[in-house]
């Protein structure tokens, strides 16, 4: 079966800076898992699985513009300290998780107040450009119930 939209996917990746340092990899743990054609990764990455099947081994370098997008001066916001989640006390350099209209955000910690903290909404990896060693795991379509939440669920996905 060929990754296509609407279908469940999962895969272990490394993930490497442009350096190729490590950043991060899923090989440690279980695969990852994302519906395709939702928006659910990073559009270099989605673009790269198409018509891809279990046991492809592939990489693929995606620039910011198809990654985390690039990395914009000024993109400092005040933010109560309330509204920042994953941590109880914060410091400067800590990655914290806001709400938005946009869904949930990372962002960065600048600076701390007593009530409010300032924060850089550029994504952590924004302005990188990023390798991904790929493994696909697995090809299934999607539950009805998937399609509808919009998300994989089971290992690697979503637990409700
Ligand atoms: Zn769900």
């Amino acid at each position: 079966m060929n990754i296509a939209p609407d279908h469940v996917v999962q895969f272990h990746y490394t993930l490497k800076d442009a350096s190729g340092s490590e950043i991060e990899s899923s090989r440690d743990g279980e695969p990852m898992a994302y519906l395709h054609g939702h928006r659910n990764i990073i559009p270099g990455l989605e673009e790269a699985l198409l018509g891809k099947a279990a046991g492809d081994r592939f990489s693929v370098t995606v620039p910011p513009e198809k990654g985390y997008g690039l990395r914009r001066e000024g993109a400092l916001q005040r933010v109560p300290l309330k509204h920042l989640q994953g941590a109880r006390h914060w410091k400067p350099g800590m990655l914290a998780v806001v709400h938005t209209d946009q869904g949930m955000r990372q962002v960065q910690v600048v600076k701390v107040g007593r009530f409010n903290a300032d924060v850089d909404v550029n994504h952590p990896m924004a302005g990188q450009t990023l390798t991904f060693d790929i493994e696909v795991v697995s090809v299934r379509p999607a539950t009805a119930e998937e399609l509808s939440h919009g998300h994989a669920h089971g290992a690697g996905g979503h637990h409700h």
